[in-house]
């Protein structure tokens, strides 16, 4: 589903160049559930940004779902995130004025602009909160008038909206208590069970155990697997 072979991924700051990745082989299948850790600094970001097509790498090649994406500009970039990839953060990154369904649909918005009529958008929408384990009466409240877990959950129903094969996640625990970290990490597997690949990216070892396998970077190198 994803490989990339020999990623290298530079930055310059001042005369220096920094190597955020080097020679970074890694392959992960279909249905995999993959969690990756290492020291603030190691390149985690810088994976998970090439992963998700929102950076490209100097040199190596990236693959997502069979497409080579080196060659392809921005237009097509952004066609492979809509249709591909699922993205989940730490902060939820929800639109404070949009209610819980408003938020979800906005992908579809997006991505189906005026081909979907508003009544099928909202259909797909309860459907992903649904997925999500957010309860219905929650739908039409705002960010704001709900707790972390319940955002996480709206955030991972809009990044289900494309119905993408692939979720990244980047610390989805980061903002939570331990407790409502481990019933999101339940879901993500439970989502993984049912044919979503999962990548987190982590620093909270009590989510590593949810994983398939368990990739550690240092110095932009896989030091262990
Ligand atoms: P992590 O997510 O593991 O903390 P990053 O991928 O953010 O690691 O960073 C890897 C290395 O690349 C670090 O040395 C970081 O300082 C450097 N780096 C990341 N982004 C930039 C940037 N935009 N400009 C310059 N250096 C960067
Ligand atoms: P396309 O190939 O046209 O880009 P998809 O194959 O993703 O679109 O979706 C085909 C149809 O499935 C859409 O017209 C939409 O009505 C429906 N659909 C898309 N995403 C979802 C979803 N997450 N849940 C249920 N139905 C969806």
């Amino acid at each position: 589903m994803i490989e990339l072979k020999n990623v290298t991924k530079t930055y310059k700051m001042g005369g220096e160049i920094i190597y955020a990745l080097k020679n970074v082989n890694l392959k992960i299948k279909e249905g995999e559930f993959v969690v990756i850790m290492g020291p603030s600094g190691s390149g985690k970001s810088t994976l998970l940004n090439i992963i998700g097509c929102l950076d490209k790498p100097d040199s190596g090649e990236v693959y997502i779902d069979k497409i080579k994406i080196n060659d392809l500009n921005d237009e097509e970039l952004t066609k492979i995130r809509r249709n591909k990839i699922g993205f989940v953060f730490q902060q939820f990154n929800l639109i404070p004025l949009l209610t819980a369904l408003e938020n979800v649909e906005l992908p579809l918005i997006f991505k189906y602009r005026n081909t979907l009529s508003e009544e099928e958008r909202k259909k797909i929408a309860l459907k992903c909160l649904k997925m999500a384990e957010l309860d219905e009466k929650f739908a039409n409240h705002k960010p704001n008038q709900l707790s972390g877990g319940q955002q996480q959950r709206v955030a991972i129903a809009r990044a289900l909206a494309n119905n993408p094969p692939i979720l990244l996640c980047d610390e989805p625990t980061g903002s939570l208590d331990s407790k409502t970290g481990g019933k999101i990490m339940e879901l993500l597997k439970k989502l993984n069970d049912s044919g979503k690949t999962v990548v987190v990216v982590t620093h909270d070892l009590a989510v590593a155990k949810y994983a398939d396998r368990v990739i550690y970077l240092r110095d932009g190198n896989i030091v262990e697997e």
